[in-house]
Parts: structure tokens; C-alpha cells; sequence
């Protein structure tokens, strides 16, 4: 309430006059409820709440799983777990099975037959998996 306009509340403070008919209204009364005209401001009486709004959109995704296509070499995502237990495979005689994970069919068709190139290829391509990041991209 800055200014009291002519409102003189006399007693009851819950009660204030309409500067139009001077009927008792009560203090809160935007509109007279005698004769039905605006007596306050809408923003007056209930000072409003100043509407915070806190936007707590706290957007720390980690993009670092960019999905771009390296020129022509397909981009696929690997994990490099997954390709390391598939390539541990083929110490089993089951050579191959990283080179389908990665896409690469021929080869895996390849090392599939050979045991993993007698099993060097395997031993090179899994010291080559234990290099690469934890998700790397073929
Ligand atoms: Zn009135």
C-alpha cells in the first residue's frame, strides 16, 4: 500500500469506503459491492508475488557421442568391452566375432576360418582394442 486514497478506514480496518458511493466495502474490494465500479487497481490490495521463476534446467549432457560419419568409414559406435570379449573369442576357436562386431563381415568371415588369422590376428587386434577408447568408432 503506498497511498490510502481516500479510503478512510475508521474502526474496523477491514472495512474502507468507496470513493464513488462512499458505501462500506471491505478493504480487499476491487469493485464496490454497492455499486458495482472499480475501486482499486487490480495489481493493488494483495501485493503481488514477483513471480520467480528459476529454471533449473541444468542441460550437462555429455555429447561427446557425436554420431558423425568419418568420411566413408561408416562411423559405427563400439564398445570396447564388448569387442574385447568377443575377440577373446578367439583364443576359443572362435575367431572373428569383434571384426562382425565392427562391421567388418569379410573379415570376420576370414578370421572366423583361420582361427583368427592362427590366432595372431586376434592377439594383434586385441592389443589394438586395449588401446582405443572405452567407446571408439570404426
Ligand atoms: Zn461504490
Amino acid at each position: 500500500m503506498t497511498e490510502t486514497t481516500e479510503t478512510a478506514v475508521n474502526g474496523a480496518d477491514n472495512l474502507k469506503f468507496c470513493k464513488h458511493c462512499g458505501a462500506k466495502i471491505p478493504k480487499d474490494a476491487v469493485i464496490c459491492t454497492a455499486c458495482g465500479r472499480q475501486v482499486e487497481e487490480l495489481s493493488q490490495g494483495n501485493a503481488p508475488q514477483p513471480q520467480i521463476v528459476i529454471n533449473n534446467d541444468n542441460n550437462n549432457v555429455n555429447t561427446n557421442t557425436t554420431n558423425v560419419n568419418v568420411g566413408g568409414m561408416g562411423g559405427k559406435q563400439c564398445n570396447k568391452k564388448t569387442a574385447i570379449i568377443l575377440c577373446l573369442l578367439g583364443f576359443c576357436g572362435l575367431g572373428g566375432f569383434h571384426k562382425f562386431y565392427e562391421g567388418k563381415v569379410l573379415m570376420g568371415i576370414v578370421y572366423l576360418f583361420t582361427c583368427g588369422l592362427f590366432l595372431i590376428g586376434t592377439i594383434i587386434d586385441l592389443l589394438a582394442l586395449l588401446g582405443k577408447p572405452s567407446v571408439y568408432y570404426v
